[in-house]
C-alpha cells in the first residue's frame, strides 16, 4: 500500500512557509528524504504522524485519511525524532514495557513478548538491563527504532537517525533500517546522500519547502551522465564562474580547489568530464 501525499502546504505563525504545495507517493521499502536544514522535512514528517496540522493538502494511506483518523494513524505509524529523551533511572525492557502500555497492547503476556522479540531484533538485548540513559549513541537509536516498531506499525518515518554515529555503530544501524525497510514503509530523513544511496530505493530531495525531484537514485544519477565536469581553479574564481555556469560544489581534493559544474557541453578546455554521482544529483537540484 502507497502513502499518497497531495498538495500539502504548511505556513507557521511567523510566516515561515516550511511546506509549499507538496506531492508524493511512497511505495513500500526505503524513501529517502533528502534536503537542507529547514528543508521542511521534518515539518512534513510530524504532519504524516498527525503531530501537526497543514493549512492544506491530503494525506492517503490505502483508504485511510491520514489527516482525519488520527487515532487510526497513530496505531499504524512509528516515529523516531530528531530528538528524545529518555527517563533518568530506567531500564530498556521497562521503557519499551512503558512505550508498550502507551500504544496500546494491553495483555501483559503479549506485551512481554513484544518487547524481547524488539530487543533481540535491535540487537539490545544483552543491554537490555542497562539503564537507557548510559547508552551510547548507537544503542539509543536502535532503542528509537525498537519503540518506533512496537505494535508492528505499517509505516516508519525516522528523522536523521545517524547524525553524531560513529561509521560502526551507523553501518549498525542503517543495516537495521534496511531490514525493516523490506516490508513496510520506512521514511529516512537526512542530509547524508550516502545514507541515502546505499539504502534508499526512492527518494525525493527538498528544498524551501518544495519537492525538488522525485526518483530512484541510480536512475537520477544516470540522468546526469555526461553532464558534470570538474576543475581544478583559482578560489578567487569563483564568482566568475558562478556567474557563468550552474555550480554544483566545491571541494578540497589534495589541497587544490576542485570545481565541480553541471553543463550539457564541456565548459572548457580545462575541466574534465566526471562520472556523476548521488551528490551531484543533490546538489544539481538544491544549488539551482
Ligand atoms: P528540516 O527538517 O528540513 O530541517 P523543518 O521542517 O524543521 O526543516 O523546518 C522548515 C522551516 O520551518 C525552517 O525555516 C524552520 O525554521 C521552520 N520551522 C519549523 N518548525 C517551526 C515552528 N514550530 N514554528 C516556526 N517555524 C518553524
Amino acid at each position: 500500500m502507497e502513502l499518497v501525499i497531495k498538495n500539502l502546504s504548511k505556513t507557521y505563525s511567523n510566516g515561515v512557509k516550511a511546506m509549499n504545495d507538496i506531492n508524493l507517493t511512497v511505495p513500500v521499502g526505503m524513501f529517502g528524504l533528502l534536503g537542507p536544514n529547514g528543508a521542511g522535512k521534518s515539518s512534513l514528517m510530524r504532519t504524516i504522524c498527525t503531530l501537526q496540522d497543514p493549512d492544506a493538502g491530503s494525506i492517503m494511506f490505502g483508504d485511510l485519511n491520514v489527516l482525519k483518523n488520527k487515532d487510526e494513524v497513530r496505531k499504524i505509524v512509528g516515529y523516531l525524532p530528531q530528538d528524545f529523551g529518555f527517563y533518568p533511572g530506567v531500564n530498556a525492557v521497562e521503557l519499551l514495557n512503558h512505550f508498550a502500555l502507551l500504544k496500546g497492547i494491553k495483555n501483559d503476556a503479549e506485551r512481554k513478548q513484544s518487547v524481547e522479540y524488539l530487543l533481540q531484533q535491535t540487537n539490545l538485548w544483552d543491554v537490555r538491563k542497562r539503564n537507557v540513559n548510559d547508552y551510547s549513541g548507537g544503542m539509543r537509536q536502535r532503542f528509537g527504532i525498537a519503540q518506533a516498531l512496537i505494535g508492528n506499525p505499517k509505516i516508519i518515518i525516522v528523522d536523521e537517525p545517524t547524525a553524531g554515529l560513529d561509521p560502526t555503530e551507523r553501518n549498525r544501524f542503517l543495516t537495521l533500517l534496511g531490514e525493516i525497510g523490506l516490508n513496510k514503509i520506512v521514511i529516512l530523513s537526512t542530509h547524508i546522500v550516502e545514507d541515502v544511496y546505499n539504502l534508499c530505493s526512492n527518494m525525493a530531495i527538498m528544498n524551501k519547502g518544495e519537492v525538488k525531484l522525485v526518483d530512484r537514485p541510480l536512475a537520477a544519477i544516470d540522468k546526469l551522465k555526461g553532464k558534470v565536469w570538474h576543475s581544478f581553479i583559482d578560489k578567487n574564481d569563483l564568482d566568475k564562474y558562478k556567474k557563468e555556469y550552474h555550480v554544483l560544489s566545491t571541494r578540497l581534493v589534495e589541497g587544490k580547489f576542485q570545481i565541480n559544474i553541471l553543463s550539457d557541453i564541456q565548459p572548457t578546455l580545462t575541466f574534465e568530464a566526471s562520472s556523476p554521482n548521488l551528490e551531484d544529483v543533490y546538489f544539481a537540484h538544491v544549488n539551482k
